[in-house]
């Protein structure tokens, strides 16, 4: 048997049932588990507190599987996370045939990720627990779903600080096609899972790309969106779908705005109503305020600004900076959807932080809406971390 032995008072965060044991909390291990064994957590009394997946090489030690002692971790406790999960989105089949399917803690299993993305899935097994799980995980999704091909993306930073070394490639069926379609909501989309972000599209950002598409049929035909960091044009193609006029996407990235492009005629939208910007989106907003140009509709979505608690501070001011001349660009009575996807900004700094930003721009802006990620983005309520993406939909009076 493997212990792992805490010190005492470091009990207290699992017996709140928190996923994780910091390496600091560790008085003892007992045995000699390997990456990715099943420990037993225990309280410096010996007496049981979880059953967790051993990471000699995080400063995350252990992430528990369970908090329930009669519960044995095997392949078929795997599968039936995998089965649950699965079932959990069920809901969501009628609106899009692109879904997160696991998510990590939010459905029990630390580190493992799974995507649908029509006939193909995409997974990622970032932590030592899940990859010592990989095969049976990756049988029970084939198994729930139907879907026959699975590309790994476990190329993620996060793996990495488990000591496990990025891994790509086909794990079961074909080699995906260059752009695999999806549609959400009647939008269609091309995702490129081997090159693209994350596992290719940003699942989390369904139900705001739905609340664009609502906010621009209330504007009506003339209305106007600048979608700041755009990625693949999703909340540039939502408006337009619903009606709006015109819209400009911003991106760094030429390869992400080729693909918004062929994502506007897949959509058959004529090519005058979708502008695209490659440009550092400050370079851009200094542009079009110089030209003096506002939209009913301004987005913004930035990468994670602060990778970690340590990078708040500075974080906090780019964020500041990108709302603030964000905000000079919303027209009277027009709208601003403002996002932060770094988990060590919380919902009340993320608030703070454009409410600062509203101060300095002299502007006047309310709150209409706080935004998050859909429910194939489940936060366990032990487990805050799980709440990365956070939004504010503010409407300028
Ligand atoms: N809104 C997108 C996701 C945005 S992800 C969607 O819903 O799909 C963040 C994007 O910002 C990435 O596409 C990245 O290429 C881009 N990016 C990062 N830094 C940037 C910068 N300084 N200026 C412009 N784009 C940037």
């Amino acid at each position: 048997m493997n212990d792992v032995v805490l010190k005492p008072g470091k009990e207290k965060s699992l017996l709140r049932r928190h996923p994780w044991v910091y390496a600091t909390a560790v008085a003892q291990v007992v045995g000699r588990p390997q990456p990715g064994d099943t420990v037993r957590v225990v309280d410096c009394r010996g007496d049981f507190l979880a059953w967790g997946a051993y990471s000699p090489e995080s400063q995350i030690r252990v992430r528990c599987w369970s908090f329930r002692e009669e519960e044995g971790i095997d392949a078929a406790w795997m599968a039936a996370r995998v089965t649950e999960a699965v079932a959990r989105r069920a809901s969501l089949a009628g609106r899009t045939d692109a879904v997160r399917l696991v998510f990590g803690e939010g459905d029990s299993l630390p580190g493992f990720v799974a995507d649908r993305y029509a006939d193909q899935l995409v997974v990622q097994f970032l932590a030592a627990g899940v990859e010592r799980w990989r095969e049976p995980l990756v049988d029970a999704l084939v198994a729930a779903t139907g879907c026959l091909n699975v590309y790994e993306r476990s190329d993620a930073a996060a793996r990495e600080r488990d000591g496990l070394a990025a891994r790509t490639g086909v794990l079961r069926g074909r080699q995906p096609p260059a752009e695999v379609e999806i549609v959400e909501d009647g939008v269609r989309y091309g995702v490129d899972v081997v090159n693209g972000h994350k596992t290719g599209f940003y699942l989390d950002q369904r139900e705001s790309r739905r609340l664009v598409a609502e906010l621009a049929a209330r504007v009506g035909p003339s209305a106007t969106v600048l979608n700041c960091f755009s990625y693949t044009g999703g909340f540039s193609l939502a408006a337009l779908r619903a009606g709006a006029a015109h819209a400009i996407s911003v991106d760094s990235s030429a390869d992400a705005l080729a693909m918004a492009a062929r994502n506007a005629a897949r959509n058959g939208l004529p090519e005058a109503a979708f502008e695209c910007r490659v440009s550092k989106v400050a370079d851009a907003q200094k542009a079009l305020a110089a030209e003096g140009r506002q939209f009913d509709i301004v987005v913004l979505d930035p990468p994670k600004f602060a990778p970690s608690v340590h990078h708040v501070d500075k974080a906090a001011r780019a964020y500041k900076d990108v709302n603030l001349k964000g905000m000079k660009l919303v027209k009277p009575g027009g709208y601003l959807l403002t996002f932060s996807c770094s988990g060590a900004v919380s919902v009340d700094l993320f608030q703070k932080i454009v409410a600062g930003a509203v101060i300095d721009s002299r502007e006047d802006f309310v709150l209409l809406e706080r935004l998050a990620a859909g429910m194939d983005h489940p936060m366990r309520m032990t487990h805050p971390e799980g709440e990365y993406l956070k939004g504010l939909l503010l409407q300028r009076v």
